[in-house]
């Protein structure tokens, strides 16, 4: 998964510091030390690595206190948040032409993810509402022509092509022309690429910016290949100028090291991630979910995201309204497991859930198979409604007759009660860390 690697290391760095009431220096330097292992081993950059650990230690060190945090929930904000500056800060966005079009101009070295990525961001602006047009500059690779055209047919997004014998910069200059008669409003090309950099390339790129002047000039790179990667973008950014980065293949990046050390490198962003092969794992790039997600604060915005999208709107935001009030009932929570079969393989979901890590994801997963939802249900249907508003008056007779009215035991009855329990504490994390992260602007 996603920076399992560096994510494994960095929470067991910080379980040192859990449950300790006071955290000395020397725990701090402790943590820190296991934390600089974590992020060279990862491949982030060396001096990268060197400030990191030096900005959250003076912070760490001289620190406000903050009452409502304990030391070590301190120290592990204080690397949340360089990590979320580390990433880039606030999530950039795309700059648009004040006149459309406005034109991108994809770049990178061969197999990073180029032609991929063009399809992908033509079907992801196309679903905010966009025009795109993808255009085939790369004349040097029949293939890559044809790669884009069959993209574009699987889209369904217009691919402007005028073969490989004229230049690439008459392309370019040549699809302006049709995206301005033909009403598209977002122009994505699609340059060559070579297997390293070259002068020629650089020329042709340089030519092709002064040609069209681009409202954007994106590099893709390709996650995997780690510092390779980041020396890549310092030289597109040195020899073309670069306003930002599509790091691909992040799905399959356990290590993290390039998307943690490109912007710092090179102070260009990461604008947008890929996710995977389909033409629909292309992510704007949000650097406090990336953090969140590393440090095991699981990803709650995408989380709950998802579950909007899958529950009914209304009914989504009145639970999450009893969750903010704690109003949360037995009644919802039945309702709540029956929501969560729509949101697709509960592994999934369960894995961006905060502080879930693999052995509770297991206990979970037998909890909410389809047997036991249904002994759930059963439970539940069973008890009054004062007992579902309000489990706590539900004692050992009521317990008894709820465990023969739905044909269980009581512990059954139990461990619904203390699973019960458990969620209504998982979502007033919810609830205050989405209040928090709003607060911070995290939420658009
Ligand atoms: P180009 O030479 O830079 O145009 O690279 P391509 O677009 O042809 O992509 C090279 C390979 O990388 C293809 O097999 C893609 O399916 C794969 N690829 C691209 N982006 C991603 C990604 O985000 N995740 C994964 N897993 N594979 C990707």
């Amino acid at each position: 998964a996603i920076f399992e690697n560096l994510s494994e290391r960095l929470q067991a760095a910080f379980k040192r510091l859990r449950g300790k009431g006071k955290v000395t220096e020397e725990d701090v330097s402790e943590v820190m030390r296991e934390i600089r292992v974590a992020l060279l081993e990862a491949d982030v950059s060396y001096k990268v690595v060197k400030d990191f650990i030096k900005k959250v230690k003076e912070r760490a060190v001289g620190q406000e206190v903050l009452a409502s945090l304990t030391p070590a929930q301190q120290v592990i904000k204080i690397v949340h948040e360089e990590l979320i500056e580390l990433l880039g800060g606030i999530q950039s966005r795309l700059t648009t032409a004040p006149k459309p079009p406005t034109v991108i101009m994809l770049v990178g070295l061969q197999g990073a993810g180029k032609t991929t990525s063009a399809g992908k961001l033509a079907n992801l602006l196309r679903k905010q509402g966009k025009k795109p047009l993808l255009v085939a500059a790369d004349i040097y690779r029949p293939a890559a022509v044809k790669q884009l055209q069959v993209l574009g047919e699987q889209l369904q997004i217009p691919v402007f092509a005028m073969g490989t014998s004229v230049s690439a910069v008459n392309i370019a200059k040549g699809a302006l022309e049709y995206a301005a008669s033909h009403g598209r409003d977002m122009v994505i090309i699609d340059t060559a690429g070579r297997l390293h950099i070259n002068e020629e390339l650089m020329q042709e790129l340089q030519d092709i910016k002064a040609a069209i002047k681009p409202h954007e000039i994106l590099l893709v790179v390709d996650a995997m290949t780690g510092q390779t990667a980041v020396e890549v973008a310092e030289t597109f950014n040195a020899q073309l100028g670069i306003d930002g980065v599509i790091m691909t293949k992040l799905d399959g990046d356990a290590k993290g090291g390039a998307a943690l050390s490109v912007r710092a490198v090179t102070g260009k962003p990461i604008k947008f991630a890929g996710m995977g092969e389909k033409l629909d794992a292309l992510e704007p790039f949000y650097p406090d979910r990336l953090a969140s997600r590393i440090l095991g604060m699981g990803d709650v915005l995408s989380l709950i995201e998802k579950a909007q999208a899958a529950f009914d709107q209304a009914e989504a935001e009145k639970l999450q309204e009893k969750m903010r009030k704690a109003e949360f009932t037995l009644e919802d929570f039945l309702n709540q497991m029956q929501q969560m079969k729509k949101l697709g393989p509960l592994e999934n979901i369960l894995s961006m859930l905060p502080g879930i890590g693999g052995k509770e994801l297991k206990e979970l997963q037998k909890q909410i198979n389809p047997k036991e939802m249904a002994r759930v249900e059963a439970i539940i249907l069973s008890m009054t409604p004062q007992e579902r508003a309000k489990p706590e008056i539900i004692d050992s007779s009521r317990k008894k007759r709820i465990a023969r009215g739905s044909g269980t035991r009581v512990q059954d009855v139990n461990k619904l009660l203390e699973q019960f329990k458990q969620a209504k504490a998982m979502m007033k994390q919810f609830a205050q860390l989405e209040k928090k992260m709003k607060k911070k602007g995290g939420i658009k």
